[in-house]
C-alpha cells in the first residue's frame, strides 16, 4: 500500500503505547530569517526578519527541556542564520544545562571575534559552515551575495584559532562538480575536521533549479566513488549527506578492492577528528512557509544529520594546532567496535549511543545507514513543525501543540519510515535497502510519496536483473 502524504497532512498519531528508537540529532531551524539567499536553499520563503511565527523563547525551552524523553539527541541550531535569532546563546546555555550536545549551522558571514567567543563560551561543540565553490567566484555565485566567500573563511577562522571544531557542508550540482578537488583542498587548508558533501535535494529553491545544474545519476555515482576514493586517506572525516546510496557504493568498492568493509573505507571510521563531527549544516524544510508546509530549505549546515559529536569532544583547546586535525590525530579504532557501529562524526548519528542511555549517547558517531531521517534524525521547523528531516515535507505536528518527544514516538510517519518492508519500487527490492534506503524526500519530491524508490540512484537491484 502506498503511504502517500499530503505535503501538510495533520498529525496522524499510531496507537499508544508504540516505542520509538532513540533520537540522536534533532536539526531546530531557529529562525527562518538569514542575511543570504542561495539558490538551493530549500526554503520557499527567505526573509531577512524574524518571524513572529517562530517558536518563542518559552517555546523553544520547552521543547529543549522536553528532549531528554527521547534520548540524548545532538541538538543542532540551523536556520535560516540561527545567528540571527537574540536568545540563540541563552537557549544554547540552556541545552548545555539539560545535558544535551549542541552543534551551530551557520552561514559564517555575520561571524566576529565577540560572536565566535560566545559561541565556544557557551558549550557549542561543532560548528559547520557552507562554502559550495572552492574560490569566491564560484561560491558567491551561488550565495547570491558578493563577498560572502570571503565573509565565511573570516568567520571560520575566528572559530578555529578558538579550538572549535569546525565542519565545512559543500553541495554538490553540475557547477562545482568538477572542483571537488579543490573544494577538499580547501578544507585541509583551513583546517577543518570534517567535510561534508551534500547532494542535492530538489525541494525550496532548489526545486527551481534547472535540470541542467542537477548531477545526473552517473556523475552522482562519480561523485560517490570520488568521495569513497578521498576517503581513503583518511585526512579528515569526508562523507556523502543526503547520499544514502553512498552505503552500497562503499560495499561494492570494498569488495572490488578486497578490502574489509567499513573500516578503511568507512568514511566515518578512523578519518575523523577525535572531536568527531558535528553539524551540518542546513537547516530544515522550514521556511517554506505555512503554506509550502514544511518547507524545506536550507542554509548553513544541511539540514540533515550531518553531525555528529562524541562526548567530551567538540570545541578544543585553543592550543589546537590550526593543522589539520587528521594528519596524525586520528584516534584509533575502538576495540571491539565492528565495522559500521562507530563511524565518527556521522551525523545521523551515532548509533550506539542510544542517544542516551550508555556513555550518554554522546557518541553520535556510529553509522547505520545512509537515511536515518525519522529513525535517528527529526527536524523542528522555525514554527514548530516536525518533519523527518529537513528536505521531507511530510509534518507529523507541532511542538506547540504536543510535546516533541509525543510527535517523536507516535507519529505513523515516522514509523512508516522505520520499517524498511514499506519501500516500493527498485528501493523495496533492494539488496541495499537496510543500509541505504534511499533519500525519502527524492522520492517525495519526484512522486509524492515518500516510500517510492529513490530516482537519483543508477543501481538495479538483483532481483530485477
Ligand atoms: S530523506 Fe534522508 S537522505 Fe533524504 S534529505 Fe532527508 S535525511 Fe537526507
Ligand atoms: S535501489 Fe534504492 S535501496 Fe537500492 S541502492 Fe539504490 S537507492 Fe539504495
Amino acid at each position: 500500500m502506498a503511504h502517500h502524504t499530503q505535503a501538510y497532512a495533520l498529525p496522524t498519531l499510531a496507537p499508544s503505547g508504540a516505542t520509538a528508537p532513540p533520537l540522536r540529532l534533532l536539526f531546530w531551524e531557529a529562525t527562518a530569517a538569514c542575511n543570504l539567499a542561495c539558490v538551493h536553499c530549500r526554503r520557499l520563503d527567505v526573509s531577512r526578519q524574524l518571524s513572529r511565527d517562530d517558536l518563542s523563547t518559552e517555546q523553544a525551552l520547552g521543547m529543549i527541556a522536553s528532549l531528554p524523553q527521547t534520548g540524548r539527541p545532538i541538538l543542532v541550531f540551523s536556520g535560516g542564520e540561527p545567528l540571527m535569532r537574540p536568545d540563540l546563546f541563552e537557549l544554547a546555555a540552556a541545552a548545555r544545562q539539560t545535558g544535551l550536545p549542541t552543534a551551530l549551522a551557520t552561514n559564517g558571514t555575520i561571524m566576529n571575534e565577540e560572536i565566535a567567543q560566545q559561541v565556544v563560551d557557551v558549550g557549542i561543540r561543532r560548528v559547520s559552515m557552507s562554502f559550495d565553490g572552492p574560490d569566491a567566484v564560484t561560491h558567491d555565485q551561488f550565495r547570491g551575495i558578493d563577498g560572502s566567500f570571503d565573509s565565511t573563511v573570516r568567520g571560520f577562522k575566528e572559530l578555529r584559532r578558538r579550538g572549535m571544531s569546525m565542519q565545512i557542508n559543500t553541495t554538490v550540482t553540475k557547477h562545482n562538480y568538477r572542483l571537488l578537488d579543490r573544494m577538499y583542498q580547501l578544507a585541509l587548508e583551513l583546517g577543518a575536521d570534517a567535510l561534508h558533501i551534500f547532494m542535492l535535494v530538489p525541494v525550496g529553491c532548489g526545486m527551481e533549479l534547472s535540470d541542467a545544474i542537477k548531477l545526473d545519476p552517473d556523475e552522482y555515482e562519480a561523485a560517490l566513488n570520488w568521495i569513497y576514493d578521498r576517503s581513503l586517506e583518511q585526512k579528515l572525516h569526508l562523507k556523502a549527506t543526503c547520499a544514502p546510496h553512498y552505503f552500497r557504493v562503499m560495499r561494492q568498492r570494498a569488495k572490488e578492492d578486497g578490502r574489509p568493509m567499513p573500516t578503511a573505507a568507512h568514511p566515518h571510521r578512523g578519518m575523523g577528528h577525535p572531536g568527531g563531527d558535528a553539524v551540518t549544516g542546513q537547516t530544515g524544510p522550514s521556511s517554506l512557509g505555512k503554506d509550502s508546509g514544511p518547507a524545506l530549505e536550507k542554509q548553513g549546515l544541511h539540514p540533515h544529520p550531518d553531525l555528529s559529536l562524541r562526548e567530551g569532544e567538540g570545541a578544543r583547546p585553543s592550543g589546537h594546532p590550526g593543522g589539520h586535525p587528521g594528519a596524525g590525530g586520528h584516534p584509533p579504532a575502538e576495540p571491539g567496535a565492528t565495522t559500521h557501529t562507530r563511524a565518527q562524526g556521522h551525523p545521523e548519528g551515532a548509533t550506539g549511543g542510544s542517544g542516551g542511555g550508555g556513555s550518554g549517547g554522546g557518541d553520535m558517531t556510529a553509522m547505520t545507514k545512509g537515511c536515518l531521517a525519522g529513525q535517528a534524525v527529526c527536524f523542528v521547523s522555525h514554527t514548530g513543525e516536525v518533519f523527518p528531516c529537513g528536505y521531507l515535507p511530510v509534518s507529523s505536528g507541532n511542538v506547540k501543540t504536543t510535546p516533541l518527544p509525543a510527535i517523536w514516538r507516535d507519529s505513523s510517519i515516522f514509523a512508516a519510515l522505520r520499517n524498511d518492508d514499506l519501500l516500493e519500487g527498485k528501493c523495496g527490492m533492494c539488496e541495499f535497502k537496510k543500509v541505504c534506503m534511499g533519500c525519502r524526500a527524492r522520492a517525495f519530491a519526484e512522486s509524492h510519496d515518500y516510500l517510492a524508490e529513490e530516482p537519483n540512484c543508477g543501481y538495479t537491484p538483483v532481483r530485477l536483473r
